[in-house]
């Protein structure tokens, strides 16, 4: 999950943009830039929205844990 938010793209809002790929939230605060704000895509701007966009997981979910499990040799035959 990523997310943007829109002041940190240069807009005086509280608006976040979340999606699953950086892309969709791209796409999307963009789409919001222009509905909301008026604003005009240009390709510096969506620079700026790819730079400000974040991974919005930020809860204690360590995805690497090296805990190995002494497995038996359990395959009968
Ligand atoms: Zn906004």
């Amino acid at each position: 999950m990523f997310e943007v938010r829109c002041k940190d793209v240069g807009f005086d809002c509280p608006g976040v943009v979340r999606g699953m790929t950086k892309e969709a939230v791209a796409q999307q605060a963009a789409a919001h830039a222009v509905e909301v704000h008026g604003a005009v895509v240009t390709p510096a701007l969506a620079a700026t929205v790819m730079a400000a966009i974040q991974n919005g997981e930020s809860h204690g979910l360590d995805a690497s844990h090296g805990s190995s499990a002494p497995r038996g040799n359990d395959h009968g035959g």
